[in-house]
């Protein structure tokens, strides 16, 4: 049984990849070539590994709905070719593109593996060899001749965690994602210490299947003490409005006041939906414990459970490009479609 595997490494750009402009000081994207030849370490693994990247790499600040379908393209276009996948991204949006792409992918038997990193790959206490050089082996595990991890993974600092699971929590320290609401599905140790419990377990019989359409005309909503009525009447009004996640307190309370309440009352009776996240980075809401958020249950407000914020971004995107009914939406949003609620 063959224990090499062949990995796609798709580079999108990020800090992982970036010199400093000598006259400025910023960190820029450089060419991919040249990134590989900070690497020669990389010759060592036992993985055949080909790469492909964006023709202009971007810092991941500006990701948005085309290049995950960019980066989703060339996973399908070359699914059948590679037993894993090992996309390098920028950290402070990789929890968004990871999510995006678990939803975007039905059926995935195979890793699609986010990892970046703190420094560029070219400084001297560079966190991205680490994370690099696991990635691709993580990506390479095999067991009975079949990839082990068959989800959208985001390595960092050690830890594999399941992507739509995780937020990015540090800028500075080189362990700046965690997984609040779910363990980690590999810890690299001395040896790769795999979970296996914690894997998703695909349907291998069935196809693997890309959703391409994404709805963007939503907003993220934070609310805050003493957030101002007619800015967020203003905002809740825009006619082609289709989706609001309202980032809540705690375990999904939220203001009380009549016109607040009132206003997501009429917000989802003119057919826009609305899902409720809370702003912590761990445990779940659970609207009805309190009377903070009874009003926001009766309202017909959608529970986000323990889902993050970047996850329920994207699958507000996803399933609001699929037209369902709003208690269709209300049911499958509440259910889990790739592990990112419990
Ligand atoms: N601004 C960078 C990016 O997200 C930060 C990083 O790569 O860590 O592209």
């Amino acid at each position: 049984m063959k224990t090499s595997s062949n990995i796609l490494l798709i580079y999108t750009g990020g800090t992982i990849g970036m010199i400093k402009d000598f006259e400025t000081g910023a960190l820029k994207a450089f060419n991919f070539d040249e990134l590989l030849q900070n690497i020669p370490e990389l010759k060592l693994l036992e993985h055949n590994i080909d790469t492909i990247s964006f023709t202009k790499p971007i810092d991941s600040s500006n990701m948005k709905p085309d290049f995950w379908l960019q980066m989703a393209d060339i996973i399908e276009e070359k699914y059948e070719d590679y037993d894993g996948f090992v996309v390098l991204h920028g950290s402070d949006t990789m929890s968004y593109s990871a999510s995006a792409l678990s939803f975007m992918f039905e059926n995935l038997s195979k890793p699609v593996i986010f990892t970046g990193s703190q420094l560029p790959i070219g400084d001297l206490r560079t966190d991205a060899k680490e994370n690099l050089i696991t990635s691709i082996q993580i990506a390479g595990l095999q067991k009975n001749g079949k990839p082990v991890i068959t989800e959208v993974g985001l390595y960092f600092e050690y830890k594999l965690y399941r992507g739509n699971r995780t937020t990015k929590i540090n800028a500075e320290h080189f362990q700046a994602f965690a997984s609040m609401n779910y363990a980690a599905l590999v810890e690299s140790g001395v040896h790769l210490a795999v979970n296996y419990s914690a894997l998703w377990k695909p349907n291998r019989r069935r196809k693997m299947k890309l959703h391409r359409g994404l709805e963007d005309r939503i907003a993220l909503v934070k609310i805050f003490p003493g957030i101002n009525r007619s800015l967020l009447e203003h905002i809740f009004a825009k006619e082609d409005l289709r989706g609001i996640i309202l980032e809540t307190y705690g375990s999904g309370n939220a203001p009380t006041e009549e016109w607040f309440v009132e206003l997501v009352k009429e917000t989802i009776s003119r057919g826009v939906l609305v899902v409720n996240v809370t702003q912590c980075i761990g445990g779940s809401v659970a609207m009805g414990q309190y009377e903070t958020s009874t009003q926001l249950k009766k309202a017909g407000v959608i529970s986000g459970k323990d889902i993050t914020t970047e996850a329920a971004v994207a699958k507000v995107m996803y399933l609001l490009a699929k037209d369902l009914s709003p208690k269709v939406f209300k049911t499958i949003f509440e259910t889990s479609l790739r592990g990112e609620i419990t």
